[in-house]
């Protein structure tokens, strides 16, 4: 029996999913697999799993997992769960990568994907669970994907073993014939309930033109607008990126509004205990709307602006569920985070920008580059949804009618659109010798899986394929490479396959701390800040450039001198996580140094969870983190290159020469095997003034130019 407290209760009711508990209970009984589809905000999320608890299905010592592809999910709806159900968080927990608050007694968790897929790897029956549910699996992440085509065959493992177990597949929209009609993952289709949301209507409001260059401007502009001259009600904006959600915050708390406080307001906001003066980043800013005094607009109305993003901390994040302070009108500015995953209460308006911003990978060069695309319609259609959870309500669209009708349909799935080398690592740890045979609900391409395994041979993970025979048992075998001693323990490491060969060999010359350090600087993204950034202001502008002077010359610093410069970018690298350790890793230092505070925060927890990891592995070694870690001597500088070469030794560079060098275009370029255009050394790397002949790199980024990332130098005699 669960008690929950009356405004739960009610609460509760109104949810569309609650409508349909018996209907999804009796399913679950009936059949091993379900799929429940329901609108985003129709309860899925805070409801199934504690239908499944009142069903009886966390006794017996099992649990309830319920898996979410975004961290900010899972902390925040493990919260909510426990609240409603009146059950302490070592009961309803969480765990994500490096966190969580599970407990022996836990009867529901939520975690991340990867995490349980990480726990399928060291139990591949799931013993602990009585059902696993999978959440978001609309959003077709890659772990999701992988969960899927396990699970597809744990289940019936799990019945066959008589230790039944339920998979539950839930998704915001109703297009899941990737699951249901895929007969490789499914011979009998699972049954697809339904949930149908109260929905209120949302009109739609296309812009005439569509803006190419500042749609955040265009946010700002609408927004403004939509505050001045309609009724209450919260604004959602969606934007692509954490820096934009920022800059338009920003400006929403500069300009639309004032800071001329009235009295009563104020007062009012301190004892909602948010007049947080100190704070100089506060969410409030109040006064009257300067722009248009003629407009009937109830300026006199605050605007509580929340920024809204994953990495955002978590308190920050759950500002967003509780009622604005009486008074204000709610504006959340948020990333994709707010198109299926979190329902904010009470938004009656949604600015559409119509972009997202994604991560694209050249199938055949590797090269990366972040873009922000037009987003699909089943996308803009879900933010729109999104407006008319309580009432009628309005979606603004910065685009037209005609840019709309050219969106796709749906989004592609992640799987499609990354390299997999990680994840055919993991699967053959799982002993999935034959990954081509995998239930994928959408399989890579062959193409893309054969890389992946020739670069995983060629690191050692995996046994070379024999080369007789014909050619297509040769192709074949290239298919079903299995996996090494070494591969082993590098699928233990919870890193990509090119740095946990690193760590593996890090055992040389007592180099072991020196590539723990390295590899997890390499693995956590942008730890610098972005200071390339175009200045708004004169004032900023000044400021910025300080800063990039400062910056410039502790990487200098950290660059070191003599031998250790040429490990180029990764010695960076390595000294700004010394010295930031050495400091404390406080905000300040971040700060004052040019380092992204959150990137070292990571940094330093996934250093803790490698040196764990290695020691686990080899336990001889006795590595530990090391807060005074002293540079590395120029023997272990040598050793340390040698070991980033074994990782990285796909990707050589060698310097333009010969005849390349009449074209003009070839000026100071590197030549890769895989890439006939020229890439080059930025001017921010340690290695740009020193052109090495052989250089490798972590990776090739297009911005302005092909740019290599993370370069460290090569002897010509180490070139195999
Ligand atoms: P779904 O998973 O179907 O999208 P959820 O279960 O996430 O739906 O949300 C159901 C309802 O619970 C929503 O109306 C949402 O507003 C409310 N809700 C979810 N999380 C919180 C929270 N942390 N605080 C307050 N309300 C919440
Ligand atoms: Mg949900």
């Amino acid at each position: 029996p669960v008690d929950r407290s009356p405004e739960v209760q009610e609460a509760r009711l109104k949810l569309p999913v609650l409508a349909e508990e018996q209907v999804i209970m009796e399913a679950v009984r009936e059949n091993p697999s379900i799929v429940i589809c329901g609108e985003t905000g129709s309860g899925k999320t805070t409801q199934v799993p504690q239908f499944l608890y009142e069903a009886g299905y966390a006794s017996g010592g099992r649990m309830i997992g319920i898996t979410e592809p975004r961290r900010v999910a899972a902390v925040s709806m493990s919260h909510r769960v426990a609240k409603e159900m009146n059950l302490p968080t070592q009961v309803v927990s969480y765990q994500i990568r490096y966190e969580g608050n599970v407990t022996s007694d836990t009867k529901i968790k939520f975690m991340t994907d990867g995490v349980l897929l990480k726990e399928i790897q060291k139990d591949f029956l799931l013993q602990k669970y009585s059902a696993i549910i999978i959440d978001e699996a609309h959003e077709r992440s890659v772990y999701t994907d992988i969960l899927i085509g396990l699970l597809s065959r744990i289940v019936p493992l799990r019945n066959k073993k008589g230790m039944p177990m339920k998979l539950l597949i839930m998704s915001a929209t109703l297009r899941v014939e990737d699951f249901t009609e895929n007969q490789r993952l499914f011979r009998t289709p699972p049954p697809v309930i339904k949930v149908d949301a109260r929905q209120f209507p949302v009109t739609i409001h296309f812009n005439k033109r569509t803006p190419l260059e500042d749609y955040t401007g265009e946010a700002f502009h609408k927004t403004c607008k939509i505050h001045r001259m309609l009724p209450p009600g919260g604004i959602l904006v969606f934007l692509t990126g954490q820096a934009e959600v920022h800059s338009l915050c920003r400006r929403l708390r500069k300009f639309c509004i004032q800071l001329k406080m009235r009295k009563p307001n104020r007062r009012r906001l301190l004892e909602a205990g948010i007049g947080d003066e100190e704070d100089g980043d506060s969410d409030l800013d109040l006064g009257d709307d300067p722009a248009d005094a003629e407009e009937k607009a109830d300026a006199s109305i605050p605007l509580y602006v929340l920024p809204l993003y994953s990495l955002l901390a978590p308190e920050q994040q759950a500002k967003v569920f509780r009622p604005p302070p009486p008074g204000t009108r709610l504006c959340v500015i948020a990333t994709n985070v707010a198109e299926t995953s979190l329902t904010i209460p009470g938004i009656k308006y949604v600015v559409d920008c119509g972009r997202v911003k994604k991560r694209f990978y050249d199938k055949v060069t590797g090269v990366s580059s972040f873009k922000v695309t037009w987003t699909s319609q089943a996308s803009a259609n879900q933010r729109a949804g999104r407006a008319g959870r309580t009432e009628p309500g309005h979606c603004y669209r910065l685009y037209s009618s005609a840019v709309f009708g050219d969106f796709a349909l749906f989004s592609e799935a992640e799987i499609t659109r990354r390299p997999v080398e990680d994840l055919v690592l993991q699967m053959k740890d799982l002993n999935i010798e034959k990954v081509v045979n995998f239930p994928f609900p959408t399989p890579p391409s062959t193409e893309v899986l054969v890389a992946a395994e020739q670069l995983l041979v060629s690191l050692g993970a995996l046994e070379e394929p024999p080369c007789t025979g014909r050619l297509k048992d040769m192709q074949r075998a290239k298919l079903s490479c299995p996996i090494t001693p070494l591969g082993r323990a590098m699928a233990s490491f919870p890193v990509a396959p090119r740095y946990a060969k690193m760590l593996a060999l890090g055992k040389q010359q007592d180099c072991l701390p020196y590539v723990i350090a390295v590899v997890a600087a390499m693995t956590v993204r942008e730890i610098f800040e972005d200071l390339d950034r175009p200045a708004r202001s004169e004032d900023e502008s000044s400021k910025l450039n300080q800063r990039r002077a400062r910056l410039t010359q502790m990487r200098r610093l950290w660059a070191g001198q003599g031998a250790s410069l040429l490990l180029g970018d990764l010695m960076i690298m390595l000294g700004a996580v010394g010295a930031c350790e050495f400091a404390g890793c406080t905000p300040r230092f971040c700060e004052n140094s040019g380092l992204r505070y959150k990137a070292m925060v990571e940094i330093r927890k996934l250093r803790g969870q490698l040196t764990n990891a290695v020691n686990a592995v080899c336990p001889e070694v006795g590595v530990f983190v090391d807060p005074k870690m002293t540079p590395p001597t120029e023997h272990q500088v040598v050793c340390l290159r040698q070991i980033v070469l074994a990782g990285l030794g796909d990707h050589l560079a060698r310097r333009a020469q010969g005849e390349d060098l009449v074209d003009p275009k070839w000026k100071n370029a590197y030549k890769t095997p895989l890439m006939d255009e020229p890439v080059f050394i930025h001017p921010n790397s340690a290695l740009f003034k020193t052109l090495p002949e052989f250089v490798v790199y972590q990776e090739v980024m297009e911005t302005s130019k092909m740019y290599m990332r993370g370069v460290s130098a090569v002897e010509a005699e180490w070139v195999p």
